[in-house]
């Protein structure tokens, strides 16, 4: 993968504050947003801001704020909106955030849209787009069971369908590949129950301001992106 300094897009332009993009991927457990969102982060060179990745790191590193949420996501529950809209707070304010960002994983309660709409607008910015990758309930529990991923670089695999060269080891790191704890049957049935309830009114309340492209999810990864892009490059 390529990286760009922040603001600088893949043809090299950098973008003023105001063209900043500011993009949300909304979807449930495994619609593919953190697939499209490392190929999103090359082509427009802003930073994935993935709450999941966070957390997770928190976690590994045995954090107060790991310890707090380690429950919560083995179980498959959504931890507490001040708790995730202060490390969102606080991850805007890095500088490469200032010329865009990415978020994959958040919002994902009205509460947290709200409180990121607050946070925007003292920025003086605005979200560019919203787009909501739609994939079937049976799809979704299929393809995260199948799911393997890098601890080292976070990259994802499916045993079937984009399984690593080598057996079980990242074709980037050579680590070998772990299965999210959340990632079990039981726990991926809770969380999209959790889905449903709790994040998927978040596509009417980016529809009703005009803001939500919806995308179907279920097709191959470059067919996805090429319609996740056109709905942004649409929006700029
Ligand atoms: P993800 O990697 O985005 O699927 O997130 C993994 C887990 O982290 C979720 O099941 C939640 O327990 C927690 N989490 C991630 N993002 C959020 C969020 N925006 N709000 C609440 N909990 C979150």
């Amino acid at each position: 993968m390529t990286f760009h300094a922040a603001g600088e897009s893949t043809d090299g332009e950098t973008r003023g504050p105001e063209r900043a993009l500011a993009l949300i991927l909304l979807g449930p457990p495994g619609a593919g947003k953190g697939t499209q969102a490392r190929q999103l982060v090359d082509r427009y060179g802003i930073p994935q801001i993935s709450t999941g990745d966070m957390l997770r790191e928190a976690v590994a590193q045995g954090t107060p704020l790991g310890k707090q949420a380690q429950g919560c996501m083995d179980r498959g529950e959504l931890v507490a909106d001040d708790v995730i809209i202060g490390l969102v707070g606080e991850r805007l304010e890095r500088d490469d955030a200032r010329q865009g960002f990415l978020f994959d994983g958040f919002p994902r309660t009205i509460p947290q849209a709200e409180a990121l709409d607050g946070l925007l607008s003292k920025m003086g910015r605005r979200l560019t787009r919203v787009v909501l990758l739609e994939v079937p309930a049976e799809v979704v529990v299929e393809r995260n069971s199948a799911r393997r991923s890098c601890p080292q670089c976070q990259e994802t695999y499916h045993l079937l369908n984009r399984p690593p060269a080598r057996d079980c080891l990242c074709d980037r790191c050579g680590v070998e590949l772990v299965q999210r704890p959340d990632d079990h049957e039981d726990v991926i049935r809770n969380r999209m129950t959790v889905y449903g309830v709790q994040t998927s009114p978040l596509a009417e309340y980016y529809r009703r301001r005009g803001l939500l492209s919806e995308v179907d999810g279920q097709r191959a990864v470059d067919v996805v992106f090429g319609d996740v892009t056109q709905a942004v490059d649409a929006a700029q």
